[in-house]
């Protein structure tokens, strides 16, 4: 499973493996909804969607 990083409202940031139609985690801090960020380093807008595993391997630096 992938990681995705989640930021909270109170400005929290907190990664998680989670499934990938999971929009919001539980926001650690103040319990409130984080939710799913795109990771700039991990993610590249090629007329994406959400099928960001197989270029995050191929491009790997
Ligand atoms: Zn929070």
């Amino acid at each position: 499973m992938p990681v995705y990083e989640f930021q909270c409202k109170c400005g929290h940031i907190t990664e998680e493996l989670v499934r990938m139609d999971t929009k919001t985690v539980e926001c650690p801090k103040c319990h409130g909804k984080a939710k799913k960020i795109l990771s700039a380093c991990s993610f590249e807008l090629k007329g994406g969607g959400w099928y960001a595993d197989g270029y995050a391997s191929s491009k790997k630096k």
